[in-house]
């Protein structure tokens, strides 16, 4: 859910649309941002021939890829990560006694992602969201499916032709144009009433969850930058663990891994290829390690706070690109029940075959087709019934119901996602809270309770809707996370793509030190773990070329690490919630929304 707008294709499958194919590439993501500029060629002749020792701070899904493509290819590589773990913002932790992701959970976009064929052959059990949702507006109240229906229509061709508008206009949109500005101008344009134009921007807000910041900072400007790949989403249902796996155990068999060591200072002068001038990379426990080339890793949030361990500075553009991306504050909340109270069916078959409604309670056979269930996704427009805690962005919420997964991942546990300044609120309240403790489970047990008590089923004498566990993720509160989730494009940003493609070009072939993460992804893949793998492929292509060295891994060669199965079949893992199949009427809306730009 979080983060990236191709959601909407499954509240397309729902609403009956076609999706519409905007992205031809013409050149495999990882190759984009990896020429390097005419000055490298001074370099190339001399280095020819060198195997390079490359320092790669992160072990993250960026440093890792990278660390097995350059292992591949016969350099040197040494990995420091700050942490006694690795996979940076890719986690997981239990709670009531469920494995859960703390960082990513989703899959954005099928088609050629090559974290969707690893998810395959990781036998990692994947689903797909059917695009039904449930809906409570300002006053707690449930709306019904046909308004739901509306605003959820209305909002998704909204979205897609502001990804239309923004990538035709980027250069004249004004800066200061945020989404929310764009989404009251389209509603003018509209013969809904003055009510319905009051939920639509409600539901507007609901953005704030893709991008970690409220609906009213994303740039209009840079929407085009938050467009993905292509296919559907999918929810990693058992988790990014054997993702996470599958991709460090072939980065790791080749490369020397130094966990618990926080680089805090990186010399590195002009290359000189006459005098074998080394990097120097210092630890905090102050061990040294030279190296002929770096690749940093770390979060923008954690750049933006630590630009000082460059020694001499990074040149003024680098440094004003770290600056100008905004970096989000998304979070999740897990609360754990001993009952899916609220996984009730909607319709029920008895054993003679005749249709009877159950409300709730342990006799009924759970019926596997999901449509007899309530929507496995609930939003609540910001509510007036209980107190903001922050004045600051809006207070909407959005929460996923695990009980709705295939039935080897399937748990009695809502996920809540929070973003902006009500994750700001949350982390700190709760950051130096001992996780065990009563104050912690009130804490998070008083904030979410106004909403799942909404939820069907619920009783407040129920013993099955007092949660068992709670569990929260506190990125704000990490620096090695950056103190936040990922990047995203602000109103004010005056030249987004430039930044991201100054920071893919790092001062790598001057002073030796690279970038990848997921800032410097391909356009279509910032901010996720996709864009992530494809940056580390990318800087490991830039020292490849930039040494002569191999090209396994690279661009159309057979990558070693991945399977050779074809994007979009579907074997090895599970689908679930198929979406409908396309309609006429769909294709000739959606015709004309894009041809009425
Ligand atoms: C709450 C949340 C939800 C998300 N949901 C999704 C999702 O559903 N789908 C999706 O595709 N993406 C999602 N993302 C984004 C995704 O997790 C990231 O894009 C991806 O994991 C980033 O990988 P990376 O290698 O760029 O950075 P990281 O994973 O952050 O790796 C960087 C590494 O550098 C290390 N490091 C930092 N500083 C130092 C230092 N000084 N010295 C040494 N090491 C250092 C860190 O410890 C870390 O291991 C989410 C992120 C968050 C926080």
């Amino acid at each position: 859910m979080e983060c990236k707008a191709n959601q909407l294709a499954q509240l397309a499958s729902w609403l009956q649309y076609a999706s519409v194919q905007r992205h031809k590439p013409t050149l495999h993501p990882a190759a984009v941002g990896r020429k390097l500029p005419l000055s490298a060629r001074k370099y190339q002749i001399a280095l020819m021939g060198k195997t390079p020792h490359v320092g790669i701070i992160g072990a993250g899904v960026s440093g890792l890829r990278c660390a097995d493509i350059l292992a591949q290819n016969g350099a040197k590589v040494t990995i420091l990560e700050a942490r006694n773990r690795i996979g940076g913002r890719i986690t997981q932790v239990e709670v009531g006694g469920n494995l859960v992701d703390l960082g990513a959970n989703w899959i954005h976009g099928t088609e050629g992602n090559p974290i969707d064929q690893i998810s395959r052959i990781s036998n990692t059990t994947t689903c797909e969201w059917d695009g039904r949702e449930t809906i409570y507006d300002t006053n707690g109240k449930l709306l019904d499916e046909a308004t739901t229906m509306k605003l959820a229509e209305w909002m998704w061709t909204t979205v897609d032709e502001g990804f239309v508008f923004s990538t035709k206009n980027k250069d004249s949109i004004p800066a200061s144009m945020s989404l929310f500005d764009y989404c009251c101008k389209q509603l003018e344009k509209t013969n809904f009433t003055e009510e319905e134009k009051a939920a639509c921007k409600e539901f507007s807000k609901f953005w704030g969850a893709y991008v970690g910041e409220p609906v009213e900072r994303q740039s209009m400007k840079f929407f085009c930058l938050e467009e993905c790949i292509e296919g559907t989403n999918l929810f990693v249902a058992s988790t990014y663990k054997n993702i996470l796996d599958h991709i460090s155990k072939s980065a790791l068999k080749q490369a020397d891994l130094h966990l618990n060591s926080p680089v805090v200072q990186i010399e590195a002068a002009n290359r000189d290829t006459s005098s074998g001038r080394h990097i120097t990379v210092v630890t905090e426990a102050g061990k040294k390690y030279q190296f002929d080339d770096v690749i940093v890793t770390c979060p923008l949030g954690w750049l933006q706070k630590n630009k000082s361990i460059f020694s001499p500075s990074l040149p003024l553009r680098l440094s004003s690109a770290i600056d100008n991306i905004s970096y989000g504050r998304l979070e999740k909340i897990y609360v754990t029940f001993p009952r899916a109270f609220w996984h009730i069916p909607t319709e029920h078959k008895s054993a003679s075959g005749t249709g009877i409604t159950v409300t709730n309670g342990p006799n009924f056979v759970p019926d596997s087709d999901s449509d007899k269930y309530p929507p496995a996704f609930t939003q609540w427009l910001e509510p007036t019934y209980v107190e903001a805690p922050s004045k600051e962005g809006s207070w909407n919420m959005q929460c996923v119901s695990l009980a709705a997964l295939p039935p080897n991942c399937a748990h009695p546990t809502l996920l809540f996602y929070i973003y902006g300044p009500t994750s700001a609120y949350v982390v700190n309240s709760i950051k130096d809270m001992d996780e065990s403790s009563p104050e912690y489970y009130e804490f998070l047990n008083n904030f979410v309770r106004p909403f799942y008590s909404s939820l069907p089923g619920y009783s407040t004498s129920s013993e099955s809707c007092k949660p068992t566990a709670f569990q929260a993720s506190k990125w704000i509160a990490d620096d090695y996370a950056g103190n936040g989730s990922y990047a995203n494009f602000q109103v004010g940003l005056e030249a987004g793509d430039k930044d991201i493609e100054a920071m893919r070009l790092g001062m790598g072939p001057d002073r030796g030190v690279w970038f990848a993460g997921e800032h410097t992804a391909p356009f279509v893949g910032l901010g996720t773990t996709t864009g992530a793998y494809w940056s580390g492929e990318r800087a490991a292509g830039q020292i490849c070329d930039l040494y002569s060295l191999g090209q396994l891994g690279l661009d159309t060669r057979k990558d070693d690490a991945l399977p050779t199965g074809t994007p979009g079949v579907m074997t090895g893992n599970t689908m679930f919630h198929k979406g409908n199949t396309t309609t006429l009427r769909a294709t000739a809306i959606l015709a004309s929304a894009v041809q009425g730009q």
